[in-house]
């Protein structure tokens, strides 16, 4: 069978046992079907500190050249890792990079299977949050104050003009203080990422805040979002069916809890924080969790959201077979090749993409799966296998398809 031909995106290859099931999905899944054309970036730790992590940066601006690229998870460089692998210095989070270098905003969605119930059972369909990555209380500055005082709040216009001053309190005692911040620049950012994810996944967006409290700051957030998807979306949202709307974060909590899922929920910086580890937690493994980052101009990476699994890795440097799920990898990869095929028309690398998912997924439902998910399964007709086997089992399945 000819090979799919398909328009260059961005490969960028990991470490530990990420890169090992990295190469083995390439391999037996991607290869044999694909014309793989990729721009080939190696963000090993070691390969980063040769570099002066100069190839991480390089990566970033070549997603913004093809607009689509895949990433492997890395080791983010700690004390103990710059010892282990003897680094000239700790640098940093190699997704931190490329997050800053394209603006982008990261999405969280689970991939679901029957096999595993979500501690929520109405959840049916897939959940994905938003967090924006910048300000509040991240980039709070706090006093603990330990005598009577007056708190205020001073703005000092740059131009010279007359100061806004308020009394934010009047200290009686010991307490504590803080003062926090945002920029309509990184708000309108993180907007119009929501929208760009929304509209690439075709499900509703909801916003949520506090803005009935927060009659500025949060109202801000409100009124940028509203701004953004009337001038720039609401058209393109109607033709894709799907609805944005803002709702208070505590009503919206409620009837997300109640829901069936199916929706993406951007939230401000703390809320996303909390949220997505509860509602990550709520639909089961990290092998089966992926990563977006999406850019507010429309460049689209693709990710595990799990780490490079050190435990596993140490297994594999010993010479044995783990059992570790490479679904997460799997789908980050046939996310991005769905995404370069929609950017191009490319209708075959779009239906090739959603029938490996349908193969991965078939074969799960078939009772052949990781450790991480047949230990959570509680059905009695479930077949434990290494990543190997699961990924010929998969294979199989897309040939016979
Ligand atoms: P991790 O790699 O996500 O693994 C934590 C644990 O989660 C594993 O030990 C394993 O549990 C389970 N797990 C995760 N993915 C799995 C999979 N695909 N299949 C089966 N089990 C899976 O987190 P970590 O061990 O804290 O971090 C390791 C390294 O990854 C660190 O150096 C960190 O910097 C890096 N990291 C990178 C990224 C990224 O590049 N996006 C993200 C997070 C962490 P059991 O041990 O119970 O089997
Ligand atoms: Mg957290």
């Amino acid at each position: 069978m000819a090979k799919i031909p398909m328009n260059k995106i961005v490969e960028m290859d990991g470490d530990e046992m990420a890169r090992v099931l990295w190469s083995m999905v390439k391999q037996e899944l991607l290869e044999p079907y694909v014309e793989l054309n990729t721009e080939y970036y190696d963000l090993a730790m070691k390969a980063r500190d040769d570099a002066d992590d100069q190839n991480t940066v390089a990566a970033g601006e070549a997603i913004k050249k093809y607009h689509v690229g895949v990433k492997c998870a890395t080791i983010t460089a700690n004390r103990q890792r710059v010892e282990e692998f003897d680094l000239k210095k700790m640098w940093p989070s190699p997704n931190g990079t490329i997050r800053g270098i394209l603006d982008g905003t990261v999405f969280r969605t689970p991939i679901l299977t029957s096999r595993v119930k979500p501690y929520i059972p109405t959840w049916v369909k897939p959940i994905t949050i938003a967090r924006h990555a910048y300000g509040d209380v991240y980039q709070a500055v706090e006093y603990r104050i330990e005598e009577p005082g007056r708190a205020e709040l001073v703005f000092t216009p740059a131009n010279g003009g007359e100061p806004m001053r308020t009394t934010v309190y009047e200290f009686k005692g010991p307490g504590i203080l803080q003062s926090m911040h945002n920029r309509d620049d990184s708000i309108l950012s993180f907007a119009r990422s929501c929208f760009e994810f929304a509209l690439s996944v075709k499900r509703d967006l909801w916003f949520s805040a506090k803005d009935t409290i927060s009659k500025q700051y949060d109202q801000n957030f409100k009124l940028l979002f509203q701004n953004v998807y009337d001038e720039e979306y609401a058209a393109r949202f109607e033709e894709a069916g799907i609805q944005y709307f803002y709702a208070l974060i505590d009503d919206a909590a409620a009837r997300i809890l109640r829901s069936e899922g199916g929706l993406v929920w951007a939230l401000k910086n703390y809320d996303g924080d909390v949220m997505s580890d509860l509602v990550s937690t709520a639909f089961g493994s990290l092998g089966m969790m992926t990563s977006c980052l999406v850019s507010p101009d429309g460049n689209f990476e693709y990710e595990a959201a799990h780490g490079t699994i050190t435990r596993h890795y140490r297994l594999y440097q010993q010479g044995k077979s783990t059992s570790t799920n490479p679904v997460a990898i799997l789908f980050a990869w046939t996310g991005a090749l769905r995404k370069r095929g929609e950017l191009d028309g490319n209708a075959p690398l779009c239906e090739f993409a959603d029938r490996l998912e349908r193969a991965t997924l078939d074969t799960i439902e078939a009772g052949i799966m990781t450790r991480d998910l047949s230990s959570i399964c509680p059905d009695p007709d479930v077949t434990t296998v290494d990543t190997l086997p699961f990924l010929r089992a998969v294979r199989e399945r897309l040939e016979n398809a």
